[in-house]
């Protein structure tokens, strides 16, 4: 199997939207990459169905999550997303979690908490790992180590806490993965920090796409994995002193790399290959 780029965390069906509603060409084309393996993420039936056709038809590589968000933290999405456990249909609870960014988030905190104990639940029940979303809400997080250490695998999309945050969560025994995405591009500080040092095993890439994007950008593409990648790569050599590299060595060093992230994403997303009916082709 050749390796592959992997985006832990996508929007297929908003990507497309956005690109229809900005008029450009071939958006089904210009959102699938057979390059590309990734999770699709939904927060609403209606919509996560919609994706599911969009992906089967376009790619055997992709598995999807589906999750309340904690930024529309409401109850009635809870019997879909038990539906889709039961049916075997997703191979993640998320996005959840917390949104405390701003006094309107702040002020549904109840709610959020509520939904997130729910799908915590479910999480433990079924054994799917689960996809975090957490803007200013860590210390939440933290207050629920006890639960979420027995989840098979926690992965935090959009991470924006310390490598010290991510060792420590680790080290009270979650099973923890962190996506490193377009804030590193935008040169976010702790993304680039936990990009440089954090353990390899516990890297993982992601786009958020069409959300996570440059401020010069009006959206962003899942294809942008390919530059977090490269720029993923580039800190992490130069911080393990590989600085004197002639373009076979460089080339070696990032095809290892490219291939660890790609085990990582098996591993955090329980992927068997050989049992796995989305993977065809490989
Ligand atoms: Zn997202």
């Amino acid at each position: 199997m050749i390796s592959m780029y992997t985006d832990a965390h996508v929007h297929i069906l908003d990507t497309i939207e956005e690109l229809d509603s900005q008029n450009i060409e071939n958006p089904i084309f210009k959102t699938f990459d057979k390059e590309i393996f990734f999770c699709a993420s939904a927060n609403e039936a209606g919509r996560f169905e919609v994706q599911e056709k969009l992906c089967r038809e376009n790619t055997g590589n992709f598995i999807l999550s589906f999750g309340v968000h904690p930024q529309c933290p409401i109850e009635n999405e809870i019997p879909y997303l038990e539906k889709l456990i039961n049916s075997k249909k997703i191979a993640a609870i998320g996005e959840c979690g917390f949104d405390l960014f701003d006094e309107h988030y702040k002020s549904t905190l109840e709610e959020q908490k509520k939904v997130w104990k729910v799908q915590l639940e479910l999480a433990l029940k079924s054994g799917l790992p689960i996809v975090v979303h957490c803007r200013k809400g860590l210390h939440l997080i933290f207050d629920d180590v006890k639960t979420i250490k027995k989840i098979n695998a926690v992965i935090f999309h959009g991470w924006a806490g310390s490598v010290n945050e991510a060792r420590s969560l680790l080290k009270k025994g979650v099973n923890a993965y962190f996506c490193i995405g377009k804030g590193l591009l935008r040169g976010q500080k702790t993304q680039i920090e936990t990009a440089a040092n954090l353990e390899e095993n516990r890297i993982l890439t992601e786009t958020d796409a069409p959300y996570m994007r440059l401020k010069e950008e009006k959206f962003s593409l899942p294809t942008d994995i390919k530059k977090v990648f490269s720029e993923l790569a580039e800190i992490r050599a130069e911080s393990a002193g590989f600085l004197n590299y002639d373009e076979q060595n460089y080339k070696n060093y990032t095809e290892d790399l490219k291939v660890s992230i790609f085990e990582n994403f098996k591993k955090a997303y329980s992927i068997d290959f050989k049992r796995n009916v989305n993977v065809k082709g490989n």
